[in-house]
């Protein structure tokens, strides 16, 4: 029995009986304005949110840690912990002391947990970023069937994809969840994967993902009879979709968010792109992290939250259906075709309120007068556009514009009932307008006027005392009380007026008074107000209510929104860019003129330099299908591979394209490789994980994938580096068929464009002016001649004297490679595996060692790096 355990408090057995059931988060127990926590928890939590650690009382005859937060700043704490991976157990108190006082001298207060707080199930804004969906997913497999759901509860949507297995990381990679739900025992089919997303990974019971409680449990939310209403889930589609559910069910405490019937997307339907592809392009997030710098924020010129949210994802699926892509560039052409609509359109929506969280919040009951205004707002906006003259719209924005109309009863009666500005919480009130409900004015009048006659009786009991400076004031604990200053309480309290005025109390200073009157006046206040309080709350509710019944049409209408800012946005990106409408078929072309880098460019601008465009042509057929590049570094190798993979990705999520023209067939997969660049963080080898990715492509990518690679091999010894190179342009070539653009600095693989049809060399050119190198970032046909590292160097600010020794040896170098025939047969002489033969001891008349090294040294391979490690190997030999 709790409370009789020797040394437990009845408060103490309370909190262990609540802890018992979650042991996975840190219970935030509610005591008065306080959230406080105890034992372990107290210590995990003081560590990660560096506030003070205390005790309070003693449990089993030792201090029980404590530490504990203000309720009113909990939110802030909630965020903290949640991204150093905890879970927040919320429990609150369920009646007043007062009421616990009823049942018993020592009742508890009744407490039970509310929420639990996990990353995947954040609503308030100050938790969540605006222009990002925060994703709840669920993986479930089935023998050889997996699936992936996902949901965003700050928005209501839902989603369910079948794939492979295989294909979990790169979907996760593709919509960056916070969190993902796997039964448990399945934890290890994901942990690795997961890991490497930063994703936090959550293991509920086996249970949730059952298919046929899972179905049922669908179903019974969206008040179907089966889940066929919504289309045709396999088994693990339904265990993941009731996985979500569930889940939601147990960490909202059975207030279950407004979930929009499951969507099935087939991943069929999307351009595949890895989760290293995605890093290594900076689609949402630069290499560094943040947002900033990455393509998503390059381009993001969207004016709403939610059409920020579909830019996002739109950029993370690119998709692979010509009609889907093409109607969306008719969305941006009508946009950037007249420009005046959009400039219209754009100021408007700039008023539209996040409508999807909004709603949201005030389905989990954690919302607010100020999420009614925003309904009220977003819906005024949607009305008065669709009221707007567009002429003719294309077919996407034509339908989206239908969804805008028909709000007006709703809207009414949000207009009527609300004030312009109302405050964030209901609880004091004061959002309801004047007007609205006769009852409610009459309360708020006789509280207004009972001020009034207060405001009244100052004047009246001043004259009555003689007391100029005597005051009527409010505090919490005494309510009105008169004061006066210490010099007159002996008056006050001798007849005639004490008979009038009752004693409160002394201050150091002053003494406070009430009256019969008064109190009387202000009991009249108080009920007034609590009744005016009362009809607030009551009016909440209906207008809740009344919301929450169209949630599924303003859902639409959000949506609609968001579709029209981010035509709009992409054409202010198209116009003010001066980008152009790519032409995009089922062709296997890859044809870009005058192609930019948008993010290179715009940071190019900044310091005012210009960028050079570059024209690209894979389409194959009498043209390569493969560009084999080669360029000292610097010159704008990567640059330039990129930009031609992030052209093929914007045509297809339907955007414009930073070029002079555009022609691509449909890219069903992009790949994007790096050689090996320090990627310590992730505590692999460098050259492993070049490796591990390179296989990835070489083992997938068909003939609609568009393939780039950067300095393959550069993580390795020279020799195995070429081999390997060589060996994976042959494979792309010969096997894969893709379309592909390749960066190397080993020139000796220039060759090969000679030896295979479809394969052409590239260089970007750069001038040499009085020993200097000068980038002119210009792609042209052709091999590049040299490196140019010594210069790179210099450039690099290596000093002189290392400098001038390097041109020296490069020149003794380049002269013994002449004579000698060491690069010459490397090329001739495949296979390339050939072992070199072993260094014999050098005979008296033989070379010395210095010149056996010089032989072994091809310069053109060599990183300035290796250039300079080589002058210190070769002084050691000297
Ligand atoms: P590489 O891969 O050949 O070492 P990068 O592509 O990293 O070279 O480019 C190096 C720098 O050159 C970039 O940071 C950029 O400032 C500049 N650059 C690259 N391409 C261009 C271009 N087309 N026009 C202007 N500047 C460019």
């Amino acid at each position: 029995m709790k409370g009789d355990k020797p040394g437990v408090t009845p408060m103490m057995a309370q909190y262990l009986e609540i802890k018992a059931q979650y042991p996975d988060a840190l219970l935030f127990y509610r005591m008065g304005d306080f959230y406080e926590m105890f034992f372990d928890d107290a210590v995990a939590a003081a560590e990660a949110l560096d506030i003070a650690l205390t005790k309070r009382g003693k449990h089993d005859g030792a201090d029980i840690p404590m530490c504990g937060v203000p309720h009113h700043a909990a939110e802030g704490y909630f965020l903290t912990l949640i991204r150093k991976g905890f879970r927040v157990a919320v429990c609150e108190q369920l009646e007043s002391p007062a009421e616990a006082k009823k049942r018993g001298y020592k009742a508890v207060v009744k407490r039970d947990v509310v929420r639990l707080v996990t990353p995947g199930t954040l609503t308030e804004d100050s938790l969540l970023d605006a222009r990002r969906h925060n994703f709840l997913a669920a993986f479930s497999i089935v023998r050889d069937e997996a699936a992936l759901a996902w949901a965003d509860i700050s928005t209501g949507a839902l989603h369910v994809t079948p794939m492979a297995p295989v294909r979990l990381g790169p979907e996760l990679a593709r919509l960056a969840p916070s969190e993902l739900l796997v039964a448990e025992g399945a934890e290890g089919n994901v942990n690795s994967v997961a890991d490497d997303m930063g994703v936090s990974i959550t293991s509920v019971s086996r249970g949730s993902f059952d298919s046929v409680s899972a179905e049922k449990r669908v179903s019974a939310l969206f008040k179907a009879s089966s889940l066929e209403a919504f289309g045709t889930f396999g088994r693990a589609e339904t265990g993941a979709l009731g996985a979500i559910v569930d889940y939601l069910e147990i960490t909202q405490k059975g207030k279950l968010p407004l979930l929009q019937p499951p969507v099935r997307e087939a991943t069929q339907g999307v351009m595949q792109i890895d989760a290293a592809t995605r890093r290594n392009l900076e689609l949402t997030a630069s290499l560094s992290g943040g947002r900033a710098g990455s393509l998503l924020a390059t381009i993001d010129r969207t004016v709403t939250a939610s059409g920020a949210r579909l830019l996002e994802r739109r950029l993370s699926s690119p998709s692979l259906s010509i009609p889907d892509i093409r109607r969306r560039l008719d969305s941006v052409s009508y946009m950037a075709d007249n420009r005046s609509v959009a400039a219209d359109l754009r100021d408007s929506l700039r008023k539209v309120p996040d409508l999807d969280r909004a709603l949201s919040r005030l389905s989990l009951d954690r919302g607010g007068p100020r999420d009614l205004a925003a309904v009220r707002n977003g819906l005024g906006q949607a009305g008065e556009l669709a009221e707007r003259d567009f002429g003719e719209l294309p077919a996407d924005l034509a339908e989206a514009r239908m969804s805008l109309e028909g709000h007006d009863q709703l809207l009414d009666l949000l207009e009527d009932a609300l004030i312009a500005e109302p405050p964030l919480l209901a609880r004091d009130g004061g959002f309801i307008a004047p007007g609205f409900d006769a009852e409610l004015d009459e309360s708020r009048e006789l509280r207004d006027e009972g001020r009034g006659v207060i405001a009244g009786m100052q004047a009246q009991y001043s004259d009555q005392t003689g007391i100029a400076s005597l005051k009527i004031k409010h505090n919490n604990v005494l309510g009105y009380f008169i004061e006066t200053t210490a010099k007159h309480a002996d008056a006050m309290m001798s007849p005639p007026l004490s008979e009038t005025f009752i004693h409160r109390q002394t201050t150091a200073n002053q003494v406070r008074f009430t009256t019969v009157e008064l109190s009387e006046m202000e009991a009249k206040i108080l009920n007034a107000g609590n009744r005016a309080l009362e009809i607030e709350k009551r009016l909440y509710d209906t207008l809740k209510g009344a919301i929450l019944e169209c949630s599924a049409r303003i859902s639409t209408a959000s949506k609609a929104l968001a579709e029209f800012d981010l035509a709009s946005a992409m054409a202010e990106l198209a116009v003010n860019e001066n980008w152009i409408r790519p032409d995009v078929d089922d062709s296997r072309d890859f044809a870009i003129e005058g192609g930019r880098h948008p993010v290179v460019e715009a940071a190019l601008r900044k310091v005012g330099d210009p960028f050079v465009a570059n024209n690209c042509d894979l389409s194959g057929g009498d043209a390569a299908s493969i560009w084999l590049l080669t360029g000292p570094n610097m010159a704008g190798k990567s640059t330039f591979l990129r930009q031609n993979a992030l052209i093929a990705l914007l045509a297809q999520m339907g955007s414009f394209v930073p070029a002079d023209r555009a022609k691509i067939g449909l890219v069903s997969q992009l790949f994007s490789r790096v050689g090996a660049s320090d990627d310590l963080a992730r505590g692999r080898s460098t050259f492993m994980v070049e490796m591990v990715e390179t296989a990835a492509i070489l083992n997938q990518a068909d003939d609609r994938a568009l393939v780039i690679l950067d300095e393959i091999g550069r993580g390795t010894a020279t020799y195995d580096g070429l081999s390997i190179a060589w060996a994976t342009l042959e494979h792309l070539h010969d096997v894969n068929k893709s379309r592909a653009l390749f960066a190397t600095h080993y020139h000796e693989m220039t060759q090969l464009a000679g030896k295979m049809s479809g394969v052409d060399n590239a260089t970007v050119a750069v001038r040499e002016w009085e020993g200097e190198v000068i980038f002119l970032h210009e792609v042209t046909q052709g091999a590049a001649d040299r490196s140019y590292g010594v210069q790179v160097a210099q450039l690099a600010g290596l000093p002189s004297a290392v400098v001038e020794r390097a041109r020296v040896v490069l020149d003794a170098l380049e002269k013994g490679e002449r004579e000698g025939k060491a690069q010459k047969a490397l090329i001739d002489d495949l296979p390339l595996f050939a072992a070199t033969p072993a260094p014999v001891a050098a005979a008296p008349s033989g070379p010395s060692p210095l010149q056996e090294k010089l032989e072994q040294v091809h310069p053109d391979t060599l990183s300035p790096r290796e250039a300079l490690n080589l002058i210190y190997e070769l002084k050691e030999l000297a």
